[in-house]
């Protein structure tokens, strides 16, 4: 099975549309979301109705959860937390009913899948650092397992001595005695100071993972960023991916 990985969409449409025709063309066998779909982006509505439609499989995110009353706002910091509001008051009811009964943390085809860490998916930490990475590894099964949140995209291995570290090989080799965790990092609201947006392939069959990175219309999300009483911030930040 071939899977795309699609994480941290946050209201994006135009990065979405542009993710799923990218993963049309590379013929998977699933779409699998990490969560994250909604909030900081203008168009939550038409990007749950889209993941709906295209996803296999959909986690939760912290910014899925927190218009809903799940989360504490103060978790937030503030540009998060206005985003919250405004998404709040801008979900319709299929998109909130929707919301509402995501999973957090699942396994499928051999592999783990959670938004933000395998230990306490709940407590929404990150993974940033070698050590986070190491604290994880324990606490899933499969020899691989795929996150977000972050924004930022990352690999990290274990190898059989126990050694850990941060692996750039792209596309990677998954190899055996090895185990991974690996963020996929953002469709709509990338971090690592690269606009482009973000996903990832993994092919189970060929053991091989595949960062992608495609171009969007990010003058128009922004655009309309700017057209809502959401902060200008969220849109100046597209642009430099941060
Ligand atoms: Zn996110």
């Amino acid at each position: 099975m071939k899977h795309a990985i699609i994480s941290d969409i946050h209201g994006n449409l135009e990065a979405l549309e542009s993710v799923l025709s990218e993963i049309a063309r590379r013929k998977v066998d699933s779409v699998l979301c990490l969560g994250d779909v909604v909030g900081y982006g203008p168009n939550p509505n038409e990007c749950v109705a889209l993941i709906m439609e295209k996803a296999e499989v959909i986690l939760a995110g912290n910014h899925d959860y927190a218009p809903l009353g799940k989360i504490d706002l103060s978790y937030f910091n503030p540009w998060a937390r206005s985003a919250i509001e405004w998404t709040r008051a801008e979900l319709n009811e299929s998109s909130i009913e929707f919301l509402l009964d995501l999973p957090l943390k699942i396994e499928i085809d051999g592999f783990t899948i959670v938004h933000s860490t395998p230990f306490r998916p709940a407590d929404w930490n990150y993974i940033i650092t070698i050590g986070d990475a190491v604290k994880n590894f324990p606490e899933f099964r499969s020899r691989v397992c795929f996150i977000g949140h972050s924004h930022v995209p990352m690999i990290v291995s274990l190898s059989e001595e126990e050694d850990c570290r941060v692996v750039k090989e792209n596309p990677l080799k998954i190899k055996t005695g090895v185990r991974y965790i690996i963020n996929v990092g953002s469709v709509g609201q990338p971090r690592d100071l690269n606009p482009l947006a973000s996903f990832g392939i993994y092919d189970v069959r060929k053991n091989e993972y595949e960062l992608c990175r495609v171009e969007y219309d990010v003058a128009k999300t922004q655009q309309k960023i700017k057209e809502t009483s959401l902060p200008d911030f969220l849109a100046e930040r597209l642009e430099l991916g941060q």
